[in-house]
């Protein structure tokens, strides 16, 4: 279908973007690779009267590294993040991921901030930034503010994003010493995730003392698998043992049902994955 007509704005400036977003009010969204939002305004499910691109503004685009964290610009592709040398050394677990969403022309397009302002629940970059403990760095018409991923993702494609308000980073901590692995269970190459876990372990004298794991398509927002994170710590790290702990992956997910699968297909999926990423992350 043909969009519904709107207005298309390329601001110069992050703060001029706000400006035209605030004018607009609810007609206003904002646009930057098009990859989730061109679909929906052909449909029709959007039908914004303004688009303010941000794709093009260079403050908000690459990865600075500040000390303690690596700061990722919110329009940097997911081609760049899959290459880029600060991430590949401080934050792998981004680039792995970055690289194994759709293909290779949409990589050079879709952004980090879309993929996380998006807030699909079958994306696969929520449920690591959820893992990563990030934060996300927003500016609005009243200001900076920082969310932390946990708050970021209020439900189905809902995020606590105020009108206005402009995602311009994403905050990630470095996390030496830590293993991780990303593991995407799709029927074919370049498909969406049935269900995919995010997986992070730091090990010491033979045991995983630490781990972190992010699901996604496991309810209507990215979720930690708490049960599952508190039976791996300080157990041994051998295949079996994270198995054990994995098995507990599923508890307290609301898997959807879909032509992809059933709930309980999906808690399956996220036990046996889980075992696997877990295993991976500690390098066992
Ligand atoms: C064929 C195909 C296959 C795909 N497969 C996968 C996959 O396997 N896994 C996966 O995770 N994703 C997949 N995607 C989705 C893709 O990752 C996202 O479409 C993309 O990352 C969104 O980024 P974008 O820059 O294109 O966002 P846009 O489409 O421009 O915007 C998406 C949403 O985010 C908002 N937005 C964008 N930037 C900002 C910002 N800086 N601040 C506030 N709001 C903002 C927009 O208003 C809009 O609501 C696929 C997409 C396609 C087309």
């Amino acid at each position: 279908m043909i969009p519904s007509k709107f207005e298309y704005l390329r601001p110069e400036s992050l703060d001029e973007a706000i400006h035209l977003l605030s004018n607009a009010g609810e007609e206003g969204k904002v646009i930057a690779g098009g990859q989730s939002l061109t679909p929906l305004l052909r449909l029709r499910l959007a039908q914004p009267e303004l688009l303010v691109d941000v794709g093009g503004l260079y403050e908000l685009r690459g990865v600075r590294d500040e000390g303690d964290a690596l700061l990722i610009g919110a329009s940097t592709t997911l081609h760049h993040l899959a290459g880029d040398p600060l991430i590949a050394e401080n934050c792998g677990l981004i680039g792995r991921t970055a690289g194994l969403i759709a293909d290779r022309a949409v990589r050079h397009r879709a952004t980090i901030g879309g993929a996380l302002a998006h807030a699909d629940p079958a994306g696969d970059l929520p449920a690591v930034a959820l893992a990563l403990q990030a934060s996300f760095a927003v500016r609005g018409p009243e200001g900076d503010r920082d969310i932390a991923a946990a708050d970021f993702f209020l439900d189905y494609l809902t995020t606590a994003l105020g009108p206005a308000e402009i995602l311009t980073g994403v905050r990630v901590p470095k996390m030496p010493g830590w293993g991780y692995h990303y593991e995407k269970f799709h029927r074919t190459a370049q498909a969406w995730a049935i269900v995919g876990v995010a997986a992070l372990a730091r090990r010491s004298n033979g045991q995983v003392t630490e781990a972190r794991i992010g699901l996604t398509n496991m309810g209507p927002v990215p979720v930690r698998a708490t049960a599952a994170e508190a039976a791996a710590a300080g157990t041994e790290a051998s295949r079996n043992a994270l198995r054990a702990a994995a098995s507990r992956a599923d508890e307290g997910t609301e898997p959807p049902s879909d032509l992809h699968g059933a709930p309980d297909y999906r808690r399956h999926l996220a036990r046996v994955l889980t075992g696997r990423a877990l295993a991976a992350a500690a390098g066992v």
